[in-house]
């Protein structure tokens, strides 16, 4: 809806924070502070520069124009207020409203696991010892429940391991916050003992199978483990908890099982997510039982090849991290970091258990922030970049500042020829239309 005091705006291009990039009569306009573009023609936005330069309210511009044109202009003024492209206070309350709760925080409760699967990318194991205690994790409740996220997803290694796992868990959800809370778990603890109460404390379980059958699953996580989740999820089933997630790392090697995969979800009535191998923790040893060639960057997802521009201009997903703004990750040591791509100690925020810290990553905003941690971030979105700041299809190629902090750390990979050189092509197809 377009609002009285937006309409009587005057029109002005929020030039600071925009990068506008022109070819083949389109502009490509992002903002870099909203995370979010618009791609016009260039007639279009000849039009709404014009009427910048005569100073016209947005009401005085969309009524220049009649019938479904009329209509056409003025969702794309309503669409680049939210996006930020033009300065107003609809954008900036838009702003506010996209970052003032927390879409998800996750908390590793243990850095220990039961299983030793290969490609884990924290490297977690039976023989870890738990760094947070019991009144840790309770304090770093505390600090969830006053942020009242929308999610909460209590993760590992395997958070079940923990012998004070259901009091912690009991502890948060007695704050009866509005939060879900989701459980994330290599499902083998899960048993008759314990399934009441994972399905009275959660809203969600998430299981990592890795494979669509013994064989498979076996050669990942371990021998008996398929058969183990398949159990668990039946029990699981049979007290009437249906919100079930599952996840497959997938690599050139094995993607041959992704449909095996899906209708495996199908038939035992979970939901299947595909997540592309990254070679992390003990993923780099065991890189060779998912993908042919070594790499550092996840290159299953380059493949664009069924997007374009005229049916995906408006989901064509450019660089739209929220680190820190409405997602965050604190790791088993109470360390908070903006995601679990990024564990790394130049891109902590502090300590979730230092009460001063946890409080003012509330109002930390790498975009607006000027301390060195901001500056840390901002050196890895991809339109600052050495390599590609020139780019015009950059803030597309890059969509997750992650994959730029991998090539910073391996400046001589050869995998940056390799990705630009499938990227390019297929996003000046999607993009520019060449
Ligand atoms: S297409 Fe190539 S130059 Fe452009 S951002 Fe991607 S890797 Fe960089
Ligand atoms: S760095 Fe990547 S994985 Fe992490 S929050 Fe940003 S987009 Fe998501």
């Amino acid at each position: 809806m377009i609002t009285l005091k937006f309409r009587e705006e005057i029109i002005k291009f929020k030039d600071k924070e925009l990068i506008i990039k022109e070819r083949n009569n389109r502009v490509l306009m992002y903002n870099t502070r909203f995370k979010r573009h618009i791609i016009q023609s260039k007639e279009v936005y000849s039009y709404i520069k014009k009427a910048e330069e005569m100073g016209l309210t947005v009401e005085e511009f969309v009524n220049m124009f009649e019938g479904s044109d009329k209509e056409y202009i003025k969702d794309l003024m309503i669409n680049m207020g939210k996006a930020g492209i033009l300065e107003s206070s609809m954008s900036e309350d838009f702003y506010k409203n996209m970052n003032n709760r927390f879409k998800a925080i996750y908390l590793a409760a243990t850095h220990k696991c039961n299983l030793a699967c290969r490609h884990c990318c924290t490297n977690c194991n039976s023989t870890e010892k738990d760094i947070l205690t019991t009144e840790d994790v309770k304090s770093i409740m505390d600090f969830v429940a006053e942020l009242e996220p929308y999610e909460f997803i209590i993760t590992g290694g395997e958070p079940m391991i923990r012998s004070d796992f259901e009091e912690c868990v009991h502890y948060f959800k007695e704050k009866d916050c509005k939060t879900e809370l989701v459980l994330s778990t290599n499902a083998t603890l899960i048993d008759e003992s314990n399934v009441d109460f994972i399905v009275n404390h959660f809203n969600r379980v998430e299981i990592s199978i890795d494979g669509v059958d013994e064989e498979t699953c076996g050669l990942v996580r371990g021998r008996g483990v398929f058969n183990k989740i398949m159990r668990s999820i039946v029990l699981l089933h049979t007290r009437g908890f249906r919100n079930i997630r599952t996840s497959m790392v997938v690599g050139d090697k094995n993607k041959h099982l992704e449909e095996k995969f899906y209708a495996l979800n199908e038939r035992i009535g979970t939901k299947g997510m595909v997540r592309c191998f990254e070679p992390e923790g003990r993923g780099v040893e065991n890189a060779s039982y998912f993908i042919s060639e070594e790499t550092i960057l996840p290159f299953g997802l380059t493949e664009l090849d069924k997007l374009s521009f005229e049916k995906d201009k408006d989901n064509l997903k450019s660089c739209s991290c929220d680190m820190y703004k409405s997602k965050m990750f604190i790791d088993y040591d109470g360390n908070m970091y903006p995601c679990q791509s990024l564990i790394k100690p130049e891109y902590s925020y502090g300590s979730a258990l230092d009460k001063d810290t946890r409080m003012s990553v509330l109002d930390f905003d790498y975009d607006l922030s000027d301390s060195k941690l901001a500056a840390r971030l901002q050196n890895i979105m991809p339109y600052n970049f050495e390599k590609c700041k020139d780019c015009d299809v950059n803030v597309f190629c890059f969509f997750c500042p992650a994959l730029v902090d991998k090539l910073l750390d391996n400046e001589d990979c050869p995998d940056y020829e390799k990705w630009c050189s499938i990227m390019k092509p297929q996003l000046n197809r999607i993009v520019w239309g060449e």
